[in-house]
């Protein structure tokens, strides 16, 4: 028995339902359908993303329009483009047993002429994106003026966009008396404003924290140091070969910047992000949901609500701005009850964001580990064998195993085991033999075990007054470069020509690398560390260095061998051996 059927649902929109297989009604659309189904009414419903809303405004929306009119009797407004489609395709599911029902997207970047003709077919819902509606509007190519019913979802993104006038002009060519009905992650004040605005007396549902996914979805930490936060994601993703991943960046630079690395260094990437033009986004989400593309790399407001089935791992490439934010990224993965994983790269200096999100979410992160290279050797060794062991065998190869077999007489059995796996596993060996080790050294490292009464350590830099700095300028110049918190430098002391400042050991290696090849005002900075050093620590100090330098030169010698390797290799490169289907 379909619990659905408590609800109030006509038999065809039930059928619906068991179609697509959703089982039980989520907490919003439990609330949300029997109350909009029982009257007319203003709604506002708070819940966050993956809760299933879209069904909790669709299904009561699709069972009191009337079909069999051609006129435009609800209309739902969406943030992006993305979404206005996503919704669309959604609704015409619920729909499908609708007889003539027609659902139009309304959205910005493709034909205005098509959409309007698709309109005048009759549609009696229009699902739109607040900019083009109004375009739409001004040069009457739609009439919304006998709506019945409006949803505004996601709202709080859209004012988050600044389509607040947008809205408003909207909503003024509409009737007085239909209903609005407005649907939220979050309730800022601008969201109230509008509540109080555009509907009266509106009926409250508020969902808890409760997340169709989130219960599925465990989160975990990374500690690394700001530099390495590149070579972190691209660790994780070694160490995951069937990953089917969105990665956030707190902007749309750092978005492009990533997403071409990662595309550069041989994976399946893509950037999605608000600078891209529509027909770039449509192919990127496109190839994203075949999976063609395996790790998206995407902004906030540009993934926000999007649903792409069995999503692995949501990967914060850097914390966002706004804590609530974190809900909406992990909701990506874990939904429609698969487990996922939500990954947070971060720096010393961002730890306490994991407390606060922590309580946001009430659950625990575990902080784990970036693997060691030779882990990761070892899972993509692994998973190779796997799906060499379950790949079928395809018979056209056999008119060409006389050559092949006469090529391999003399090896044994496990000899050809060996040098098969060789083939993919001296790549990964050779890329990551040597590689240093990401993690963040702990607050005591082995810096300053030796020397625990001072965990600081003196430093030279050959700048100074002559070069426009006093001390609180060089002590800006330095955190800013270096990524450090507030108090991280320290009796600082600027000469003419040259100053001294001090750090806690544990910023050794990073400020030694840092300055290892930095240039201003095309000179080369230098930092040493003073001699007042003790001798072993002197000592240590040269072979940080030398390490340092050496993993370095390893990463690109990798990346090279890596890139050759793919021209050289029979026309297969990494991304399609990667590829998960
Ligand atoms: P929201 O708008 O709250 O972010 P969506 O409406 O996009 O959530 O729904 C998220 C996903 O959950 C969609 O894939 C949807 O098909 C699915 N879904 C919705 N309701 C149910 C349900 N009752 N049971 C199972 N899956 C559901
Ligand atoms: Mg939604």
């Amino acid at each position: 028995m379909n619990v659905f059927q408590t609800l109030g649902l006509e038999a065809h929109l039930l059928q619906a339902i068991t179609d697509l297989g959703f089982e039980t009604p989520s907490e919003v659309q439990e609330k949300t359908i029997p109350t909009l189904l029982s009257k007319e009414c203003d709604l506002v419903a708070l819940a966050q993303t993956g809760t299933g809303k879209t069904a909790a405004f669709g299904f009561p929306m699709l069972q009191k329009i009337n079909i069999e009119s051609r006129t435009t009797q609800g209309l739902i407004l969406s943030p992006t483009r993305e979404l206005c489609l996503q919704i669309t395709n959604e609704i015409k599911l619920y729909g499908k047993y609708c007889k003539g029902l027609n659902v139009t997207a309304i959205y910005g970047g493709a034909s205005i002429t098509d959409q309007a003709k698709n309109v005048k077919r009759g549609a009696q819902i229009i699902v739109a994106t607040p900019g083009r509606m109004k375009d739409m509007i001004n040069r009457r190519l739609v009439d919304i003026s006998k709506i019945d019913y409006a949803v505004l979802d996601e709202a709080d993104e859209m004012l988050n966009m600044g389509f607040f006038e947008d809205i408003k002009s909207i909503l003024s060519h509409t009737p007085e008396e239909k209903s609005t009905w407005l649907f939220s992650a979050t309730m800022p004040k601008e969201v109230s404003i509008i509540a109080k605005k555009f509907m009266s007396n509106p009926t409250e549902i508020t969902v808890g924290h409760k997340n169709i996914g989130s219960k599925n979805v465990s989160h975990e930490f990374y500690l690394v140091g700001s530099r390495d936060r590149y070579p972190a994601l691209k660790r994780l993703a070694d160490a995951n070969p069937n990953i089917f991943a969105v990665i956030f960046c707190r902007t749309k630079r750092d978005t492009q910047k990533v997403a071409e690395k990662l595309i550069e260094d041989g994976y399946n990437a893509g950037a999605l992000h608000g600078d891209l033009s529509q027909n770039q986004r449509d192919l990127v989400m496109k190839s994203f949901r075949n999976k063609q593309i395996q790790m998206l790399v995407a902004t906030d407001v540009a993934a926000r609500g999007i649903d792409v089935d069995d999503i692995t791992h949501v990967i914060n490439y850097q914390l966002p701005d706004e804590i609530e934010t974190y809900t909406h990224r992990s909701g990506r993965t874990g939904r429609a009850g698969k487990t996922g994983l939500s990954m947070v790269i971060i720096t010393k200096s961002e730890q306490r964001k994991i407390k606060s999100i922590e309580k946001m979410i009430q659950k625990q992160f575990v902080k784990k580990e970036i693997p060691q290279g030779m882990e990761i050797c070892e899972v993509q060794l692994k998973a190779l064998a796997h799906k060499i062991h379950e790949t079928e065998i395809n018979h056209k190869i056999d008119n060409y195993l006389e050559e092949i077999n006469a090529l391999f007489e003399n090896a044994s059995k496990e000899d050809l085991i060996k040098k098969f796996f060789s083939v993919e596993f001296t790549r990964f060996y050779n890329y990551y033999d040597k590689a240093k080790n990401l993690n963040a050294p702990k607050g005591n490292d082995n810096f300053s075990e030796k020397n625990e009464t001072d965990n600081s350590a003196r430093f030279f830099i050959n700048i100074g007054k002559k070069d426009g700095y006093d001390w609180m300028r060089l002590k800006d110049f330095l955190r800013d470069s270096l990524e450090l918190g507030q108090d991280a430098v320290f009796k600082v002391d600027v000469k003419d020509s040259f100053s001294f400042f001090n750090t806690e050991t544990v910023h050794m290696p990073k400020v030694l690398e840092f300055f290892s090849d930095f240039k201003q005002n095309g000179r080369y900075i230098n930092v040493e560390i003073t001699e007042k050093q003790d001798r072993s620590r002197q000592r240590r100090k040269g072979k940080r260095r030398n390490d340092s330098q050496k993993s370095r030169g390893n990463f690109s010698k990798g990346r090279k061998q890596r890139s050759s390797d793919f021209k050289k290799g029979s026309g297969h490169s990494r991304p399609r051996r990667n590829r998960r289907r």
